[in-house]
């Protein structure tokens, strides 16, 4: 952990994300030293590469932007580098590292032949007219494309990347590469895309709580629920929560939240759908459409609820938010997002036996269909809704089993979290020592 930190300086949540998984494999190690002696933590932790570049484009007042873009293809041992795309203002190397290092786990415990990687740029999608964010996603490509390939890279969306991001990158990769090829996810129905990727994340995160909930006889029957992000993820997670019998009450962004105690559905949820999704507007346009109290700089974690889902972001959880959810009564908490509880918020919950689920089980739905449309791609045919669906419920049983299984083998009780770690772990690491020092 101390090399970690000296070779990658400045970057806090790449510590983060790689100290919580070194943690995990203390017992793994003690067991098998190969690990140790073969050199596979020294690697696993190095990226396989990293690309920095940059991104310049034109404005609708006619001046020209540099955004800076990257690509980290963290770990191959499993299959072609596979993540997301990140565009947000916060976006620098070590986001993308802690985000590419979580995926490696992420997508061995999926079962899919996926390696990890991550990608994005520090460009702002709130504000840009359609145009420039296909000016952007085309200079962003015009790079991009000599890194990736259907066998070498896929990328996904992710914050601020979704359907509409997705279509002009493949546009422009098509267009420079002439060959129409799998090579991004989250892709247009009528264009390559799956059915039930949008909704992947979402589903699947709702399918993973749901286990968790079983394991103590409880379901998500008649449970409040709080969310914070609106997006991609959160949407769906609400429309899935609200078809097993639960109410989501709170969304919210950086600058507050609004509460909306009858729960959002129907119309409520058609006008969120694509608040964000479609037309990045903040999160109070919701109460002022339906007349909702909005609370300013504050975070939903303050309002009582039984299930708590972390939907927007690294490290917008924090040990005063968790104290406060154990001491309303919350029973469950789900991490919709990548690492969205501080480290101590975590250790919070496990202390205090609150049903914990870990980022890179819970949310692993969305690359699990990911990987589902890669194999449609490959075939050239594509499964219905009803297929996929049934698909990602048995990927997301299959990851809750196998966490919970890791964390029992190696005396750990309930804690999904050094569980999912381990469990993704082993696979990597077993595959990297079979393929010697590279
Ligand atoms: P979207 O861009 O669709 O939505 C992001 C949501 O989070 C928006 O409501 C946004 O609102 C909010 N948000 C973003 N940054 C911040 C911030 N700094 N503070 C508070 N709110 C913020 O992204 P997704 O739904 O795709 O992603 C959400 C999370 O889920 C991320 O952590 C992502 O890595 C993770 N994830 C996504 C997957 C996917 O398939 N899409 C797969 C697995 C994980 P606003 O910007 O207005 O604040």
């Amino acid at each position: 952990m101390e090399r970690v930190v000296k070779r990658n300086p400045g970057e806090p949540e790449f510590h983060q994300a790689v100290h919580e998984v070194l943690e995990s494999l203390r017992p793994v190690i003690a067991k098998h030293p190969e690990y140790v002696t073969s050199g596979v933590l020294e690697r696993i932790v190095e990226p396989e590469r990293q690309v920095i570049f940059r991104v310049p484009w034109v404005n609708d007042a006619g001046e020209m932007v540099v955004n800076r873009g990257f690509r980290v293809q963290f770990n191959s041992a499993i299959g072609p580098y596979k993540g997301g795309l990140r565009f947000h203002p916060s976006v620098y190397l070590g986001i993308i590292k802690f985000l590419g290092f979580e995926q490696i786990f992420k997508n061995s415990l999926t079962g899919l032949p996926m390696g990890g990687g991550k990608g994005g740029s520090d460009f702002d999608p709130r504000g840009k007219s359609e145009g420039e964010i296909m000016r952007f996603c085309q200079s962003f490509m015009t790079e991009l494309y000599r890194h990736i390939g259907p066998d070498t890279d896929v990328p996904a969306g992710d914050i601020g990347v979704g359907g509409r991001e997705i279509g002009y990158l493949f546009g422009q990769y098509k267009r420079i590469v002439n060959a129409f090829e799998g090579v991004l996810t989250g892709k247009g129905i009528s264009w390559g895309g799956s059915l039930a990727r949008p909704e992947a994340t979402g589903y699947g995160t709702a399918y993973f709580a749901e286990e968790m909930l079983a394991s103590r006889g409880e379901s998500f029957e008649g449970k409040t629920v709080t969310i914070s992000g609106y997006g991609n993820v959160g949407t769906y997670l609400i429309e899935k929560v609200n078809q097993l019998g639960g109410k989501v009450v709170t969304i919210a962004d950086e600058y507050g939240y609004v509460y909306d105690p009858d729960g959002i559905k129907d119309e409520k949820l058609n006008f969120l759908m694509d608040l964000w999704t479609v037309y990045r507007r903040p999160a109070q346009d919701y109460a002022r459409e339906f007349g909702l109290q909005w609370v300013e700089g504050r975070s939903p974690w303050e309002v009582p609820c039984d299930i708590a889902v972390p939907t927007a972001t690294q490290n917008e959880l924090s040990l005063a938010d968790a104290q406060r959810l154990v001491s309303n009564g919350c029973i469950c908490v789900a991490e919709g997002a990548n690492m969205p509880c501080t480290a101590d918020a975590v250790n919070y919950f496990l202390e205090k036996s609150v049903l914990f689920g870990p980022a890179k089980a819970v949310n692993a739905g969305g690359v699990a269909v990911s990987g589902l449309e890669m194999s449609q791609n490959s075939m050239r045919f594509a499964w219905t809704f009803a297929e996929v669906d049934e698909r990602l419920k048995g990927i997301m049983k299959d990851i809750y089993r196998k966490s919970s299984e890791a964390a029992k083998e190696y005396g750990l009780g309930e804690n999904l979290v050094a569980g999912a770690n381990i469990a993704g772990f082993i696979k990597v690491a077993d595959a990297m020592m079979a393929q010697g020092v590279v």
